[in-house]
């Protein structure tokens, strides 16, 4: 059972509607979009990284931790949904950050801070050094501050095994409402899609979005996160080329999609994770890439406090 701590935190999230879009687009190719509203759960906290927190942080407090120790870059949802949670259960909270301070917070790390979040800026030499570290009691020397007992590390957006779990919930949630045939994620370092995936009972097939560039080794991170029996890509897939020029970049062309998805939508998106799934989405789309009839479900990760 959930530690009652974090059953009294999951009152404060409302389920996620799975609703349907529709344009000509869709229209012209015979093809159903839904849209699992998880950028909906939660006022503060983005949506996935809720769901990848769960059970990490579950197992955490049930081994007495007092202190979550993550790392992440300067507009990290993940930092930003780990220190209100922390704050929310009374649990201290540190950040390892890549690069210098500025002289002002931007309105991510500033959040974070007024959380009580304590924030250690190091360089990306030494950011590099501690993606390495997966497991929550192991961490290098020199931050061996760490390593004292109740001190829990979280890797580097929350990427754990038992991250997959919570993930998992919200193929429950859509397998309830909708047969669906594409379920399409974003991708940052994978875990999501891989909890997807681990989790799907039927045969569906699962296309990520990498907002990454040249990231061909998230087939290999994700592999390595599944189960044997859910190993073959047969059933999902990478997408490596709508990056738009690596992680965080943008340009006019996905700035004036995102500008006219929201308008035929009302749905707001933002250019890192969702708006670049569904600019390949519609694309893919386009190109014919699904067949007619097809139902596919693409999920809002949320992430809309980094367009602040
Ligand atoms: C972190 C994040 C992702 C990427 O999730 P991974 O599990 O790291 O692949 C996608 N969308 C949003 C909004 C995120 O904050």
């Amino acid at each position: 059972m959930l530690h009652a701590r974090l059953i009294e935190l999951e009152k404060q999230f409302k389920f996620s509607p799975l609703t349907q879009l529709f344009s000509s687009l869709l229209e012209q190719n015979q093809v159903e979009l839904w849209i699992k509203r998880d950028d909906l759960i939660h006022p503060v906290i983005s949506g996935n990284k809720w769901r990848k927190l769960k059970y990490t942080l579950d197992h955490a407090l049930k081994i007495n931790a007092h202190t979550f120790v993550s790392m992440g870059g300067t507009y990290s949802n993940h930092l930003h949904a780990l220190a209100f949670i922390g704050k929310q259960l009374g649990i201290k909270t540190v950040a390892y950050i890549r690069g210098e301070q500025a002289k002002v917070l931007n309105p991510t790390l500033q959040d974070i801070q007024n959380w009580g979040m304590e924030l250690r800026f190091i360089s990306r030499s030494d950011y590099r050094l501690l993606r390495q570290y997966k497991g929550h009691d192991k961490l290098p020397d020199r931050f061996s501050v760490d390593l004292q007992e109740g001190y829990y590390w979280l890797p580097e957006g929350g990427a754990t095994t038992l991250a997959l779990k919570g993930v998992g919930e919200i193929i429950f949630e859509i397998e309830k409402e909708l047969d669906f045939d594409i379920l399409a994620v974003p991708c940052g370092t994978g875990t999501t899609l891989a909890g997807l995936i681990e989790t799907e009972t039927k045969n569906s097939f699962f296309l990520g979005f990498s907002a990454l560039k040249g990231a061909g080794f998230l087939i290999n991170d994700v592999n390595n996160l599944l189960t044997n029996k859910r190993k073959s890509t047969t059933h999902w897939d990478i997408q490596l080329d709508y990056h738009f020029g690596g992680f965080a970049k943008r340009n006019d062309d996905l700035l004036l999609f995102i500008k006219g998805f929201e308008n035929e939508h009302q749905i707001e998106l933002e250019p890192v994770y969702s708006g670049k799934m569904f600019f390949g989405l519609f694309d893919l789309i386009e190109q014919g890439f699904f067949k007619p009839g097809q139902k596919i479900v693409a999920i809002h990760t949320g992430g809309l406090q980094g367009n602040r």
